[in-house]
């Protein structure tokens, strides 16, 4: 499949990679949108937050376990996570993935 989360998964494109294990991978944003900017990432192809359901939402509490350890591994205690949904939304990489910010005021929602 040609999905560019996959190809990190598989090692194929290099990554800086914060976290891994058997189901997660977190690793930096190549564009960071704030000082502390990583991506939380399914090893399983699912295409956005549009593709879980009750049968595989395991993975998604899973990631959430994950990004409280990370945060604290990192040093930050306040911080935003987003998962853009759809083009209107602002998805532009097709594999579920959540956005940890942090490292400065962020603002209001959105
Ligand atoms: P989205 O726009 O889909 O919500 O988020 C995709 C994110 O992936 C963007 O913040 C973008 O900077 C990041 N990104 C795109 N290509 C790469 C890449 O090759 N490596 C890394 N580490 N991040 C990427
Ligand atoms: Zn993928």
């Amino acid at each position: 499949m040609d999905c560019l989360f996959c190809k990190i998964v598989a090692g194929e494109i290099p990554s800086k990679k914060v976290y891994e294990d058997d189901r997660v991978l977190a690793f930096y944003d190549i564009a960071p949108a704030a000082p502390v900017h990583v991506l939380f990432i399914p090893k399983v192809h699912l295409a956005g937050v549009r593709d879980v359901t009750a049968d595989n939402a395991a993975v998604v509490a899973h990631i959430f376990s994950v990004i409280p350890q990370v945060a604290a591994q990192l040093g930050v205690t306040d911080y935003r996570i987003v998962s853009n949904n759809g083009p209107e939304a602002g998805q532009t990489v097709q594999h579920l993935h959540f956005h940890l910010l942090a490292g400065r005021p962020l603002g209001g929602m959105a």
